[in-house]
């Protein structure tokens, strides 16, 4: 395991949707990978980028 901090990584908020149910969700990425649907475990996709690009 090697250590990183990487706390200054570029954090963009997306919604994603599932294309079949309809089914949304918030994620944090890339520290989250796009899910896949808890309702019917069909891969997500992305719906809107919310923000982008935050630097501290
Ligand atoms: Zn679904």
């Amino acid at each position: 395991m090697e250590k990183r901090k990487e706390e200054k990584e570029e954090i963009m908020t997306l919604e994603v949707v599932c294309p079949k149910c309809g089914y949304k969700k918030i994620i944090y990425a890339p520290k989250e990978k796009i899910p896949k649907c808890p309702k019917c475990g069909t891969q997500m996709m992305i719906s809107e980028i919310l923000t982008e690009g935050k630097y501290y």
